[in-house]
């Protein structure tokens, strides 16, 4: 495995990071402490939970292996410091409205929930009775999807993964022209993007074999995942008025990780002339912890800079600031007879964020440059994150170079594409010296036979 060139974090921007990033930081609740956790004091994601006491969904923020309940602290009046406005964003089911007041606000609350979590602020810490009316083990808590997602658009803006699956498809022109001028994406479907866990049914779909006369329909055969980074859209602009690249990041909450599951035999038959449909609509994945880009600060860089044969940039995607950012994403598989045998997932893949060629601020200014309206709680994917290696593709078509190089699972079987049972794992996390290492947690899925 790739371990990364170090000398690639040379260039941090670093130009908004405050007390709340501070390194040295803990937090009174000790999981969040533990070396390798996921969601440290300097992380503090959202995520929307509800629990088997109290079903209504509602805010909470991921510490350690626990949920602070923001409703219930809202209610005890322990964010009484921020305005009224974010107050009853941060009281409501979903994150769609606290995401439309923009990045002040997301400051603001970030300052006060870091100073409750932190290990010296007796405030929760020493009361029994508040720690048991807003701290929820996170194993006991039921996760929803974070908000309502009006739309879902998804690119294709690894470099590696587009020349990969285009030489597969077509060996002498594998990047088509528009590539290196234009992040290419396409609208996905919004009602099938579940959160981490559910079970997803193997699709049926049309198909054609090449040797085949007709199409036929039925269960797909090459059931595929992608490992792609969403990120949802915050306050967004108004129908008529595209977002220009210079205020791009005050349109983008936060991320999370995306599996967008794909059913490669109905892609090849179906894509042109317009690309993805069903292939891609029967279920896309996503984590429950959005982790925003105030966390992510200390891991915001510039982006890979472009070749000397790379075209050049038209102005509206202009970088106007440091827009890439350096996430490890992992892929772990487990079969049902791994889980059978207790044995734990296998690494298959992991690569880095940052080797994509949109960032997603040109992601978001591409989508909203005709004057499209993006709305608080989109979700935006950036597309199969693939790097330079084997090692780093990040999903089976590359991983496997469509079947040619099964993977060798420690149950003894083969890998080309998903089996019925298997389950997908997806990770992530940023980690370097001088910054805190922050997780995204985990988008999880298990392949169900078809019905
Ligand atoms: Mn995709």
């Amino acid at each position: 495995m790739r371990c990364g060139d170090r000398s690639r974090y040379a260039h941090h921007a670093m130009t908004n990071t405050d007390h709340t990033h501070d390194p040295s930081r803990t937090s009174w609740i000790e999981s969040a402490n533990a070396p390798g956790a996921d969601f440290p004091v300097q992380n503090l994601p959202f995520g929307v939970f509800s629990t088997p006491a109290d079903e209504s969904p509602r805010i909470g923020v991921a510490i350690g292996d626990q949920v602070l309940d923001l409703r219930a602290a809202i209610d005890a009046g322990l964010l009484d410091e921020l305005d009224p406005e974010t107050r009853c964003a941060l009281h409501a089911p979903s994150l769609n409205m606290f995401m439309a007041l923009g990045r002040d606000a997301w400051v603001a609350t970030r300052s006060v929930v870091s100073t409750l979590l932190d290990a010296s602020c007796p405030t929760v810490r020493d009361s029994d009775e508040r720690r048991r009316a807003m701290v929820v083990p996170i194993a006991e808590a039921r996760m929803h999807v974070p908000a309502q997602i009006g739309d879902y658009t998804d690119f294709y803006a690894s470099l590696h993964h587009a020349t990969n699956v285009g030489s597969m498809f077509r060996p002498d022109n594998p990047l088509m022209p528009n590539w290196k001028h234009l992040p290419v994406g396409y609208h996905g479907r919004a009602s099938s993007v579940v959160i981490d866990g559910t079970p997803v049914r193997r699709p049926k779909g049309q198909t054609k074999a090449d040797d085949a006369a007709l199409p036929e329909y039925g269960p797909c055969r090459l059931l595929d995942y992608e490992m792609e980074m969403g990120f949802y859209v915050g306050p967004g602009n108004e129908l008529g008025s595209p977002i220009a690249m210079g205020s791009a990041r005050d349109h983008l909450f936060g991320l999370s990780l995306v599996n967008d599951w794909s059913a490669r035999d109905v892609q090849k038959w179906e894509y042109q002339p317009l690309g993805p449909f069903n292939a891609k609509n029967f279920a896309t994945t996503v984590s429950p912890w959005v982790v925003t880009l105030e966390a992510l600060e200390p891991y915001r860089v510039d982006g890979p800079p472009r070749s000397s044969d790379d075209p050049p940039t038209i102005d509206y995607l202009q970088p106007a600031e440091a827009g890439a950012y350096h996430i490890t994403v992992e892929v772990h598989l487990r079969s049902q007879a791994m889980r059978e045998q207790d044995m734990p997932a296998m690494l298959i893949s992991r690569g880095d964020f940052f080797d994509m060629y949109w960032t997603m601020s040109q992601m978001l200014v591409h989508h909203a440059s005709t004057g499209c309206n993006m709305k608080p709680g989109d979700l935006l994917a950036s597309g199969t994150i693939s790097g330079p290696t084997d090692d780093s593709r990040g999903c089976l078509l590359e991983r496997t170079w469509r079947g040619r190089d099964p993977l060798h699972l420690p149950d003894g079987t083969q890998r080309t594409f998903l089996q019925d049972g298997d389950e997908v794992i997806l990770t992530g996390y940023a980690q370097r010296e001088g910054a805190a290492r922050i997780g995204l947690g985990r988008c999880r899925g298990i392949v169900l036979p078809a019905g």
